[in-house]
C-alpha cells in the first residue's frame, strides 16, 4: 500500500502574518488593544472559531463587541483573511509527489474566511485528494479527534500516513497514532527526511 501525504497548510504550504491586518482592523475600532496581532492570534474567541464553535457572524459579532469594529462582515473579512503568502519550496515539493502519483490531504486548523481566501488566491489549493479542517470537524490538533477524522477520510491508518507539520505538538500527536510524522522546518530538510523514508530524493520521487 502506498503511503499517502497529510499536509499541514499554516507555516508549511502558505506563510501568514497578522500584522497588516492587525494595522488595518485597529484602524476602523475604537478599543482594539495596542497589540491587535496578539489578540487575534491567541484570542480564545479565534480557538472558539477555528474550533467550529464560533460561526463566521459569530466570530464577528464577538470580535466587534470586543475592540468595537466599525465595518461590516464584508470589510472585516477582507482584512481577517489576507494574511496569506505562498511558500514556494513545500508547494513544487507537493506538486512533485502529485506527478509521481502520491495522494495528498490537507490537515489544518483554520477558519472558513482563511479557506475562502485561500482557496481563490493559491491555485496549488485546488491539488489534494481531500482536505480536513478543524472548523468543519470541530476539533483543533492536537486533539485526537481531527486525527480520526483524518483517518476516516483517507482510508489509511498508522504509518501509511506521511505527516508534514510545523508545530511539534502536532507531529507528536500524529506520532502516538503510528503516522509517520515530519517537523516541516525547510523543504530541504523535508525532502531529506522522506528520502529517508524511500518514497524520495533531491534528483525526484520513486512512484508509489
Ligand atoms: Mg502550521
Amino acid at each position: 500500500m502506498p503511503p499517502v501525504l497529510i499536509f499541514d497548510l499554516g507555516k508549511v504550504l502558505v506563510d501568514f502574518d497578522y500584522t497588516v491586518a492587525a494595522q488595518k482592523i485597529a484602524a476602523r475600532s475604537d478599543r482594539a488593544p495596542a497589540d491587535l496581532h496578539a489578540f487575534l492570534g491567541s484570542s480564545p474567541l479565534l480557538v472558539d472559531y477555528e474550533s467550529g464553535r464560533l460561526t463566521r457572524q459569530g466570530f464577528y459579532d464577538a470580535v466587534c463587541g470586543a475592540i468595537g469594529f466599525h465595518g461590516d462582515l464584508a470589510e472585516f473579512g477582507g482584512y481577517f483573511a489576507k494574511i496569506f503568502t505562498e511558500m514556494p519550496g513545500t508547494i513544487a515539493l507537493h506538486a512533485e509527489l502529485r506527478r509521481r502519483g502520491f495522494k495528498t490531504y490537507i490537515f489544518s486548523n483554520t477558519n472558513d474566511l482563511a479557506i475562502e481566501h485561500v482557496r481563490r488566491d493559491f491555485p496549488f489549493f485546488a491539488h489534494f485528494d481531500g482536505y480536513i479542517f478543524s472548523y468543519e470537524v470541530g476539533a483543533m490538533k492536537p486533539l485526537p479527534a481531527i486525527y480520526a477524522a483524518m483517518e476516516q477520510m483517507c482510508g489509511h491508518t498508522g504509518a501509511d500516513l506521511i505527516y508534514l507539520d510545523d508545530r511539534a505538538e502536532n507531529i507528536a500527536a500524529g506520532a502516538a497514532r503510528g503516522w509517520r510524522a515530519i517537523l516541516h522546518e525547510t523543504p530541504e530538510k523535508t525532502r531529506a527526511a522522506l528520502a529517508g523514508m524511500g518514497i524520495g530524493g533531491q534528483e525526484g520521487f520513486n512512484s508509489p
